[in-house]
Formats: C-alpha cells, sequence, structure tokens
C-alpha cells in the first residue's frame, strides 16, 4: 500500500502487513483527525518507510505523553505515529491512496475519552484505554 500528505510532499510505502486495526477516540486524536475518531492501522515498523520527503515529528512536552507524531511540514497533515515500547508505525488510513483497501476498523480504543457524537458500530469491541498487546 502507498499513500501520502495531502500536498503530496511526504509519501510513504507500507510493505508489511497490519497487525492492528482501530478507531481511537482519545482527546488528542479528535484534534488531528478533526473532531471524530482516528481511524488507524498498525504496521510493523520495518514494514513501513518514507520514499518521497522526510516528516516533521512532534512530541508533546510531558511525563504523560506516549506517542511521537508525523507529520508533513509544508500541508501539515499527520500521516503517521509511533508509540513508546511498541515497534509499529500507526498508520492514519485517510492518508492511503486507495482508503477503502483499509475495509474497516477492528476495535475502538480509548472510549472512555469519546464525545457523545462519536460513532461506534455496535460490533466492534471496545476498549477504555489502549488494549492489552
Ligand atoms: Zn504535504
Ligand atoms: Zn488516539
Amino acid at each position: 500500500m502507498k499513500g501520502g500528505c495531502y500536498c503530496g510532499a511526504l509519501r510513504y510505502e507500507i510493505t508489511g502487513r497490519p497487525v492492528f486495526k482501530a478507531q481511537c477516540h482519545c482527546r488528542a486524536c479528535q484534534s488531528f483527525a478533526g473532531g471524530a475518531a482516528n481511524v488507524f492501522m498498525a504496521v510493523p515498523a520495518q514494514g513501513f518507510a518514507y520514499d518521497t520527503g522526510e516528516p516533521k515529528s512532534y512530541r508533546k512536552p510531558g511525563e504523560d505523553t506516549v506517542a511521537t507524531r508525523e507529520f508533513c511540514s509544508c500541508c501539515g497533515t499527520q500521516v503517521a505515529s509511533r508509540r513508546d515500547g511498541l515497534d509499529l508505525v500507526m498508520v492514519k488510513v485517510g492518508t492511503l491512496d486507495e482508503p477503502a483497501a483499509y475495509k474497516g476498523p477492528k476495535a475502538a480504543i480509548y472510549v472512555a475519552e469519546k464525545q457523545s457524537f462519536h460513532f461506534i458500530p455496535e460490533d466492534l469491541p471496545s476498549f477504555e484505554g489502549f488494549p492489552p498487546v
């Protein structure tokens, strides 16, 4: 699978198989996703590579920060994030060239922080925070 940011300055290729697909309702993802949940898939770090451009990365200062977010320095699109202690890259599904190939999330996470207007399909397993890995 291939994808990239909105302007095209940052492009990536995924060669690894997704190990986890979910929608995240955490407060930080609400900021990045525009208000709804952030739909993502986790792929092994060695199966993800940028082939055009270099991302800027941002890590919010603070002891409770667990994620580093990678985005295009030109158009600002966040394409991926990495979580401490996991050898995975969380790819934002909206940045795929063909988002339909994603098919759908398998879990809803951080539902403790969800808004009343967020949608979670009835048959989707939900987790208050990050699921056990
Ligand atoms: Zn861009
Ligand atoms: Zn989140």
